[in-house]
């Protein structure tokens, strides 16, 4: 059955503004933006209140040039944010997208600050793979579901009305490709058509559709999808029937290091501080360090499908700053022994092979060395008793194709021109890494979720205004 149903202003009841589909990052920065233009809203979501992958993430936002960073002497520029995304995603980027959302970023950092009262700051203990300056703004618990309340309760206070419990199922479009409307299922099985001038898609991508992601992801069919399973594809399956540009399809944002079988979140602090990752059979198999993304698929491909993590009371200290270590170290997850030997006891995992490798790693911090997976080393990172080890697995954290859309969020036609009245941000349009899981850089998730958003909600109410 198709998804996008052609359909007239006159088969519709209600007719608002601007419609927004779904309540997460993307959304709610959208929404939020184009109240402050004075444009009426209305965001449709399928769940009981707003969570989304947004509540699921660290809420961790990469943002160049804040006064968060001046504060602490950390020195950026969105030309340096920029030419890290297009360096980690291969130059698999369009530059246009890349650099307005890199230039943005500051400034949705500091209005979430200064005009809705985020508590932000930013991380200055660890830096995450691929970025030249340490710019991750998070608030003060770093967890996605304190950001998605904070987002929730700016919405409420805008009054801005939230459907919530509302699934979107057809999209209403003219034969022109203009967007009329959408089709939402309530609980009851009731169905109801809503009218737009303007539609924003920001129900993100594909990860909670099985067979999409067996068809464009093959090598996560298998893996935990870690994102939210409310996420079943729409913008995609709407946009390849509305003849939109659909690109990247196969790339997605992977980890290489959820607790198992606790499914909690471990901070890839514990890598990046000098940590390493060993199989079940005590064997170091990749550097660790080129991202947490590409991870996932080489956990995936040990035996029995996991990995350990090993660091130290240092490190650890460092990661408890993220309340999903925290709530690892209360379910158990984390061993600890005061000797490595002891610690592949604990693991169950062969004692000479693993005390081999890590003494490899520590000898090559000694001498701030390279190795054979081109991994390098530093001094500062030298391990101590006690030591400690969590067995992980490797997920599907979300995807990144899909729809393609010019530097205002506009969903671009296969012909590359932009269709009307239709705009896509966060895990809806195509993201910024590239083609594959190795193109992600930490934060591109919610960057593109908040500050795409941000720039469809503002390009949606010019629109608007001007019309
Ligand atoms: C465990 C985890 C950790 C992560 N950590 C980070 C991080 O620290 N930094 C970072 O940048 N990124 C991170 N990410 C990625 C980040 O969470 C996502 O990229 C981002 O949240 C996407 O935002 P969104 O608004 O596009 O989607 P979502 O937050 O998923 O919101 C989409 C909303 O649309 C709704 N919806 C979907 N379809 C429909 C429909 N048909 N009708 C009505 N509603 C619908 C859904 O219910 C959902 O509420 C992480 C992801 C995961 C899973």
């Amino acid at each position: 059955m198709s998804t996008v149903v052609a359909a007239g202003g006159k088969d519709l009841g209600t007719k608002v503004p601007l419609l927004i589909i779904g309540a997460g990052a993307a959304g709610l920065c959208a929404a939020l933006t184009a109240k402050e233009a004075e444009v009426e809203v209305v965001v449709v979501e399928r769940e009981t209140t707003p969570s989304g992958s947004t509540a699921l993430s660290a809420g961790l936002i990469p943002a160049a040039g804040t006064r968060f960073q001046r504060a602490k002497g950390i020195h950026d520029h969105p030309k340096l944010l920029a030419a890290d995304i297009a360096h980690k995603a291969n130059g698999e980027v369009d530059p246009a997208v890349v650099n307005a959302i890199a230039e943005d970023s500051a400034t949705l950092v500091e209005w979430l600050a200064d005009r809705h009262d985020f508590p932000f700051d930013v991380i200055d203990n660890f830096n995450y793979p691929g970025h030249s300056s340490l710019r991750m703004h998070g608030l003060p618990s770093r967890t996605g579901r304190e950001l998605i309340d904070r987002l929730r309760t700016a919405a409420e206070l805008n009054d801005i009305v939230i459907l919530n419990r509302s699934v979107a199922e057809l999209l209403l479009a003219d034969a022109e490709g203009q967007v009329i409307g959408v089709e939402i299922a309530r609980p009851d099985g009731k169905r109801e058509r809503i009218g737009c001038d303007t539609l924003i898609l920001a129900c993100s991508g594909f990860g909670g559709n099985p067979d999409l992601v067996r068809r464009h992801i093959p090598e996560m069919a298998g893996a935990i999808y870690f994102g939210h399973r409310g996420n079943r594809g729409h913008a995609v399956i709407w946009g390849s029937e509305l003849g939109a540009q659909l690109t990247h399809l196969g790339a997605y944002q992977g980890h290489g290091s959820v607790a198992t079988p606790h499914n909690i979140l471990i901070s890839w602090a514990v890598i990046m501080q000098g940590g390493i990752q060993v199989n079940r059979d005590g064997r170091r198999f990749s550097d660790e360090t080129r991202g947490y993304s590409e991870q996932a698929a080489e956990v995936l491909k040990q035996p029995d499908a996991i990995a350990w993590d090993v660091f130290d009371a240092r490190i650890a200290a460092v990661a408890r700053q993220f309340e999903d270590f925290r709530q690892a170290e209360s379910a158990g997850a984390i061993l600890t022994a005061d000797s490595v030997e002891n610690l592949a006891e604990a693991m169950h995992i062969p004692v000479a092979t693993f005390v081999a490798a890590w003494k490899e790693a520590e000898k090559l911090k000694l001498a701030s060395g390279q190795d054979r997976f081109g991994r390098k080393f530093l001094a500062e990172q030298l391990c101590g008793p006690p030591y400690h080890a969590v067995k992980v697995a490797g997920a599907l954290f979300h995807t990144q194709g899909g729809l393609a859309v010019d530097p205002t969020g506009r969903v671009k036609r296969k012909n590359a021109t932009g269709f009307p009245n239709l705009f896509a941000a966060g895990g809806a349009a195509t993201g910024i890494s590239g083609a594959t899981a190795a193109g992600y850089l930490s934060g591109n998730g919610l960057l593109t979720a908040t500050v795409l958003g941000h720039l469809a909600g503002q390009a949606a109410a010019r629109q608007m205004t001007r019309a």
